[in-house]
C-alpha cells in the first residue's frame, strides 16, 4: 500500500545531509520544500542537487516546492538579541535602520508610517507581542503602546492584520529567488501573503516569459485572500493553507473551518491543497508528537488534503526521519478506514474540457461500482491526473507520461503514482504493455480489474476520450 495523502518536508540543516534525506524519502517524503526565507543560494543549490541525485539512486520522483517569502515584514536587529517590551510602555517603530532598544525598534517596511492608522494592531513574533498604534508622523516614525509585552529578539516577523499593506507581492528579493528557482527547474513555486488574483497572474507572467512551466501555489495567509478565494483558487495551480500566519492575521479560532472550506473548494476545482504549519511542532525537540498533533494530521487527511507539510520539524528539528515515519503511519491508518474516499463531483456540460472531464469522472464511478484496483492514464499535460485525483477514488491512480518534470510535479497530487513511459505505438499495444509493466512490478495482480483511460487515435495526442475496463491476465 502506498499512502494517498502526500508529505511535504521543508529542507534545512537537519534534512540536507544525503543519508538523512534518503531515509526521509524512504519513510514517505514526496515533496521537498525550499524556504527562501532562510539559507543561502549555496544551501539551496546543495539541497536541490541532493534531492535530484537521490531521485536517480532510489528511482523516485520527489518534487521541489520553492517557497518565496513575499512581503513578510520584520523587525531589525535588537540590542544583545533580546530586549524586553514592557506592558503599557510606549515604543517608537522607525523605518530608519537602527539597532532595536526598549524605546525604539526598526521595521523593514518603508511605507509603514503611511499605511497604518491610529488603533491598528501590530503583532510581532507570531502574535506573541501585541502593540497598538498611538500615532504616526506619516513619514518615518510610528508610536505604539505595548499591550502584550515580552522578550523581543532580532528579525522577528510582524503581522498587521488591520492594515492595507502597499508593498508588492513579489519583492526584489522574491524576484531574485524566483530567477534562481526557475534556473534550477523547480516544479512548484509557492507565493507567500497572496492578497489578490493579480499577485498570481504577475508571477505566472514572469514564469511564462522565462519559458518555464513551474506551477504556482498560492499561500493563503491573509484575510484579503480569503475574500477573493474563488478567483485565487481558479488562477493558482494549488493552495497552501498557511496556518502560521493565517492564525495571526485572522482570529485563530477561524483557522480550522477555513482549512475545511479551502480543502472542499480545492477538491471541486481539482487543485491540490497543502495543510501547513505546526502539524508535528513538538517533534522539533521530542521524539514523539502530542496526541493533539496526531489528531491534527489525521483530521487534515480526513478533510481530504492532498498533502500535509512539515516546517521546522524537518528543517531544524532533532528527529527529521522519525517525524516522517510517524506522519506516514498516521496517514496510512486514516486511509485504511475508508471514510476519505469518493468525493465525486460531476463535470460541467458544454465546457471545452467536458469530454475528458466526463471520462475521468466516470472512470472513478466505474472504479467504485466495480471495485477496480487501479485507474490508469497516459498524459503529457497532467490534466487527467489532477482530474482523477480530485474525485478521490479508492482505486490506485497510475499515471504514465514521457514528461519527466510532470512526474515530479505530480508527487504533490493526492493518490497519484507516476511512471515514466515513452513507447507510444497504438492504443491497444500501449494499454497491454502498461498492464504488463504494472503486473510485473507488483502494482496490480492477475484477475485485478483495471480501468484504462486514453485518447484515441493515439497519434493525434488529443484529449482523453475513451475508457476501457479489463482484467489483468
Ligand atoms: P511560512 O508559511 O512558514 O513561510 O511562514 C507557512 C505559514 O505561514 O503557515
Ligand atoms: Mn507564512
Amino acid at each position: 500500500m502506498i499512502n494517498k495523502t502526500k508529505i511535504v518536508a521543508t529542507m534545512g540543516p537537519a534534512s540536507t545531509p544525503p543519508d538523512i534525506l534518503e531515509a526521509m524519502i524512504k519513510a514517505g517524503v514526496n515533496i521537498c520544500r525550499i524556504n527562501f526565507s532562510h539559507g543561502s543560494y549555496d544551501d539551496v543549490k546543495n539541497a536541490i542537487t541532493t534531492i535530484r541525485s537521490l531521485n536517480k539512486k532510489l528511482n523516485t520522483h520527489v518534487g521541489i516546492l520553492a517557497d518565496l517569502q513575499g512581503p513578510k515584514l520584520r523587525i531589525g536587529e535588537v540590542e544583545n538579541n533580546a530586549v524586553e517590551l514592557i506592558v503599557d510602555n510606549t515604543i517608537t517603530i522607525t523605518t530608519k535602520e537602527h539597532i532595536g532598544t526598549k524605546e525604539k525598534i526598526y521595521i523593514t517596511y518603508p511605507q509603514f508610517p503611511k499605511d497604518v492608522a491610529v488603533g491598528d494592531n501590530v503583532l510581532i513574533d507570531d502574535g506573541k507581542i501585541l502593540l497598538k498604534v498611538l500615532s504616526t508622523n506619516r513619514s518615518d516614525e510610528v508610536k505604539a503602546k505595548i499591550i502584550y509585552g515580552g522578550i523581543l529578539s532580532s528579525k522577528k516577523g510582524v503581522n498587521l492584520p488591520n492594515t492595507k499593506i502597499s508593498l508588492p507581492c513579489l519583492t526584489e528579493k522574491d524576484l531574485k529567488d524566483l530567477d534562481f528557482a526557475l534556473e534550477n527547474e523547480v516544479e512548484w513555486i509557492g507565493l507567500s501573503f497572496v492578497r489578490s488574483v493579480t499577485d498570481i497572474l504577475d508571477l505566472k507572467e514572469i514564469i511564462k516569459s522565462k519559458n518555464k512551466r513551474a506551477r504556482v501555489i498560492a499561500k493563503i495567509e491573509k484575510p484579503e485572500a480569503i475574500s477573493e478565494i474563488d478567483n485565487i483558487i481558479d488562477m493558482a495551480d494549488g493552495i497552501m493553507v498557511a496556518r502560521g500566519d493565517l492564525g495571526v492575521e485572522l482570529p485563530m479560532e477561524q483557522v480550522p473551518m477555513i482549512q475545511k472550506m479551502l480543502v472542499t473548494k480545492c477538491i471541486s476545482a481539482s487543485k491540490p491543497v497543502i495543510i501547513a504549519t505546526q502539524m508535528m511542532e513538538s517533534m522539533i525537540t521530542n521524539f514523539s508528537p502530542t496526541r493533539a498533533e496526531v489528531n491534527d494530521v489525521a483530521n487534515a487527511v480526513m478533510d481530504g488534503a492532498d498533502a500535509v507539510m512539515l516546517s521546522g520539524e524537518t528543517s531544524v528539528g532533532k528527529y527529521p526521519v522519525k517525524v516522517i515515519e510517524n506522519m506516514s503511519k498516521i496517514v496510512a491508518q486514516v486511509e485504511s478506514l475508508g471514510a476519505i474516499y469518493y468525493r465525486e463531483h460531476p463535470p460541467i456540460l458544454k465546457t471545452q474540457t467536458f469530454i475528458s472531464d466526463s471520462i475521468c469522472f466516470n472512470a472513478c464511478l466505474v472504479a467504485k461500482q466495480a471495485g477496480a484496483s487501479a485507474i490508469v492514464s497516459m498524459t503529457n499535460s497532467g490534466y487527467t491526473a489532477f482530474k482523477i485525483s480530485s474525485h478521490r477514488p479508492k482505486a490506485n491512480i497510475y499515471i504514465f507520461t514521457d514528461n519527466e518534470s510532470l512526474l515530479t510535479s505530480l508527487s504533490l497530487v493526492w493518490g497519484v503514482k507516476g511512471f515514466y513511459y515513452n513507447r507510444y505505438e497504438s492504443t491497444d499495444q500501449t494499454i497491454s504493455d502498461i498492464k504488463d509493466l504494472l503486473r510485473s512490478s507488483g502494482f496490480v495482480k492477475t484477475d485485478d480489474l483495471v480501468i484504462n483511460i486514453a485518447s484515441i487515435p493515439m497519434h493525434e495526442r488529443g484529449r482523453t476520450n475513451m475508457l476501457k475496463l479489463s482484467y489483468i491476465s
